[in-house]
């Protein structure tokens, strides 16, 4: 939160502290430029009306952040998922809604570039993902292209459970895409919808699974549903329907069937959603602190912070605070193909840590700071109801990182119980 003070907000990750590249430095830094002068005067109309943050899309074309994970060979920045990470955060602490977004458009970057680059593919595979890829890359840097990511299907799909329903059926010179997305997030405002299907054969298998980046204006998509939710307004995450939606073989995102070796080898991918809440967390600290101090914008100067019980729960909110954090960034240090099996444990434990401490921290925030602070004129209510989102996101929920936890704790791959 900028509060009255005119300097600029401290890093989430000071560098020094924690040992930043030079990338991630830069990038963190340009985030938080971005955020603090820009999106967190913007963050209450998006919330209120419930419309995409388009002007803070045209300002992250500008500065070049569309392209982040667009590999340097393509002329992108090149990030890493980790580089990403830190840097989503720091959006997140001023419009959650721009950060998870962000993170769908970021994802078919991130999936096609490095992480893509990880996983095995025959020789003839690789070329083409290389040319398909450039088309790509080259729509987002030169034109601002927005990519939405929807592949939740309202069952055991998104989940991880099953095959997905959108079904990808082979015509000549491409596939016809059949089917029903829910929860789209950027429905009617992204230029393309990477979605996530599975061709259409007698026996439907998750080893099918294709990835198609499919122009938003094609014949046959619809949009459907109204968009008044709790959280994450910004995010128009309407449902879309698919009606033999043509597309030519170049509009595959990936190879079939990388999707799915990039599921079993690359797990770290799903912990894409945590930088948005990671900010929210952030953010709530931060708030209760200034206003504690009296120094929230558009508050009285009356300071609060001389009282015990706001003392420890300040330091309770710390505490959690710096363990969140600390899960986190080690997550993402292991973050790679192939993670040993305490690697992927590590990943459920943070996603969970990170989706429900951040609801804690803006709930004892709300606690701690008292009735004045849920103004809808501030903040802090608005980071409250953003956060609660985070636990529901697939395929990774709360529940769903509980279950894989406690099984994968007492359980071998393999093992049984006679
Ligand atoms: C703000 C917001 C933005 C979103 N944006 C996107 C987006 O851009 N793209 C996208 O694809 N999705 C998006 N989602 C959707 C999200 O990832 C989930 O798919 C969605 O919240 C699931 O809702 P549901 O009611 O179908 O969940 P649930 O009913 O909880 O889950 C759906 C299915 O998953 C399985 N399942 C769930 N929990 C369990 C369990 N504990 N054990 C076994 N099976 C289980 C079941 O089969 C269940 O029917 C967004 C959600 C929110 C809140």
């Amino acid at each position: 939160m900028a509060g009255n003070k005119i300097e600029p907000d401290k890093p989430m990750f000071d560098p020094d502290s924690w040992g930043l590249t030079k990338q991630q430095t830069d990038l963190t830094a340009l985030a938080r430029k971005l955020g603090q002068e820009k999106f967190a005067g913007r963050a209450e109309k998006w919330d209120r009306e419930a419309i995409f943050p388009m002007a803070n899309y045209k300002d992250l074309h500008k500065s070049g952040l569309l392209g982040i994970c667009i590999p340097k060979k393509y002329k992108g920045l090149g990030a890493d998922q980790k580089t990403y990470a830190l840097t989503a955060a720091e959006i997140g602490r001023y419009c959650g809604a721009t950060a998870l977004t962000w993170n769908m458009h970021v994802a078919s970057c991130l999936w096609t570039g490095s992480l893509a680059d990880d996983l095995p593919m025959s020789r003839e595979q690789r070329k083409n993902h290389n040319r398909r890829r450039g088309i790509h890359y080259e729509r987002i840097l030169k034109k601002g292209a927005i990519y939405a990511q929807p592949f939740s299907e309202g069952g055991a799909a998104a989940a991880g459970f099953r095959p997905f329903g959108t079904l990808a059926t082979k015509v000549e010179g491409g596939w016809l895409i059949n089917g029903k997305k829910i929860f789209a997030s950027l429905a009617g405002s992204a230029d393309y919808y990477g979605v996530l299907c599975t061709e259409d054969k007698e026996i439907l298998s998750r080893k099918d699974t294709m990835y198609f980046g499919i122009p938003a204006n094609a014949t046959g998509i619809t949009i459907e549903g109204d968009w008044d939710p709790l959280g994450m307004r910004g995010t128009v995450s309407r449902n879309l329907i698919f009606e033999n939606v043509f597309v030519p073989e170049d509009a595959a995102l990936m190879p079939k069937g990388i999707y799915f070796e990039a599921v079993v080898r690359w797990p770290h991918m799903f912990t894409s959603l945590t930088p948005s809440y990671m900010g929210i967390a952030q953010a709530a600290y931060d708030f209760t602190v200034n206003y504690l101090r009296g120094e929230v914008e558009g508050t009285p100067p009356v300071k609060r912070r001389m009282y015990p019980t706001k003392q420890h729960a300040v330091a309770e909110m710390r505490i959690m605070l710096e363990q969140t954090k600390a899960v986190w960034f080690q997550m993402l240090n292991d973050a790679k193909p192939n993670p040993s099996k305490d690697e992927v444990l590590r990943a459920y434990v943070a996603q969970y840590t990170v989706m429900e401490n951040s609801n804690e921290l803006a709930q004892l925030a709300i606690r701690t700071c008292g009735g004045q602070s849920i103004l809808k004129s501030l903040p802090l209510e608005r980071l409250y109801r953003d956060s609660r989102c985070g636990g529901l996101m697939l395929p990774w929920t709360s529940e769903l990182c509980i279950d894989k936890l406690g099984r994968e704790c007492l359980y071998e791959r393999g093992e049984e119980d006679d």
